[in-house]
């Protein structure tokens, strides 16, 4: 693999930051784009801008056949069985809220949802409200030692029989993994619906609906390379069937009157509005990227640098790390000393560093760790070596400054 070639065609890599070159580990929070995606969205405004699927004109078909190409192109890249399966969101966030709101009058009060301890705020409060409107229980899967998930404490859930179980596939503020195809067997092997938040999954891993055997799939655009403002919902058709559209209005119908409307079917049903056309064209873009990569030699260059990055940080005395398991996914997430988290940031970003420090929209996971937040050092496909090296030395001089 040609890494510096690929890492070339994130132009926003290329820049130094006064005396240092941008190392960027915030990929977590959003990616970078590569030129193919940043030439996609341009190319559409420049040529065949127009709104989709409403008008006879030839411009107004081009932007059709370009935004419905990409339904097709996710179809392929998450291995679903239909194209109605596939609905554009505004992002994760939109798309769990589309489902949670969606549900609202298959839940009952008494009911049971179990969310992921270590799932983001996304992936929680939707439910809380699901709950607040049903008067549904919401309860967290614990987490063991290792701060991963509990697989007794969700057995023992699950004996409760939960109507719904949320998880996350890759915890945003700490890169662990948990085995989506076991828990979600084990879900509805107990009569529960699944739904995963993929958003820091399907940027590093290929994942297929079929073998995952969720019920509901939610990820973002902009941090898989692509653009922000456009997300993806996968559901099983049925399911997505029975959704109560979160919003409504033109595009979802099939026919109106001043007494009634006839909502339209899937996948228009539930995208009301303008979608985000050149956004969804951008993430086309972003998927046809990632397609023509090897994912395998990616995997593994990532891994390798993970794992790099967990044990440099680890020998720098004063350092505490949270669960850096060796099979963790694209984060690693450390306090230094008793210092705040947010010092340590600026400290870093005085070095060209950028990293993420906060809660990172995990407040109850913030909570099981004991802490109110730490900083998050996180990769992509474009990072290389010496992102790390960079960053151990200004991690390294922060430490000389604060001790
Ligand atoms: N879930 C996870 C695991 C995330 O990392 C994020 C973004 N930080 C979200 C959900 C929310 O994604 P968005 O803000 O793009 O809707």
């Amino acid at each position: 693999m040609d890494h510096e070639s690929l890492r070339a065609q994130f132009p926003a890599l290329q820049q130094q930051l006064g005396d240092y070159p941008l190392c960027y580990l915030d990929t977590a929070a959003t990616s970078q784009k590569p030129l193919q995606v940043l030439e996609a969205m341009e190319s559409f405004y420049r040529t065949h801008n127009a709104n989709v699927h409403r008008a006879a004109h030839a411009l107004s078909s081009k932007a059709t056949s370009a935004y419905e190409d990409v339904r097709d192109a996710l179809v392929n890249f998450l291995g679903a069985a239909r194209r109605e399966e596939i609905i554009f969101t505004h992002g994760t966030t939109e798309a769990i809220n589309l489902v949670a709101h969606g549900l609202r009058g298959q839940f009952n009060a008494g009911d049971l949802i179990l969310v992921d301890s270590a799932a983001h705020h996304a992936n929680l409060v939707p439910w809380q409200q699901l709950a607040k409107a049903t008067g549904t229980r919401v309860l967290p899967i614990g987490l063991d030692a290792e701060l991963r998930l509990d697989r007794t404490a969700f057995r023992a859930l699950l004996a409760q029989k939960p109507k719904l179980v949320a998880l996350s596939q890759v915890s945003n503020a700490l890169g662990t993994v948990n085995d989506i195809q076991a828990l979600c067997a084990e879900a509805r092997a107990h009569g529960a619906m699944t739904l995963v938040d993929g958003a820091q999954a399907v940027a590093h891993m290929p994942v297929n609906m079929a073998e995952l055997g969720c019920d509901f799939y939610a990820f973002s655009g902009h941090k898989m390379y692509g653009p922000t403002g456009v997300g993806v919902l996968w559901g099983r058709y049925d399911l997505l069937a029975g959704l109560e559209p979160l919003l409504t209005g033109g595009e979802m119908i099939k026919t109106v009157s001043f007494e009634q409307t006839e909502f339209g079917e899937l996948p228009n049903r539930l995208e009301a509005g303008t979608p985000p056309i050149a956004e969804v064209i951008g993430l086309g873009a972003a998927i046809e990227f990632l397609q023509t990569q090897d994912r395998e030699a990616l995997m593994q260059h990532e891994a390798g640098l993970l794992n790099y990055l967990q044990r440099e940080l680890a020998a720098i005395p004063g350092i505490h790390l949270y669960a850096a398991h060796p099979d963790n996914i694209g984060a690693v997430a450390f306090n230094f000393g008793d210092e705040h988290h947010q010092d340590i940031g600026i400290l870093l970003d005085q070095q060209g560093v950028a990293v993420r420090c906060g809660h990172h929209c995990a407040m109850p996971l913030m909570g099981l760790l004991g802490v109110r937040g730490c900083c998050r050092a996180s990769l992509g496909i474009y990072s290389n070596k010496a992102d790390v090296d960079q960053f151990i030395q200004a991690m390294k001089a922060c430490a000389d400054m604060l001790q």
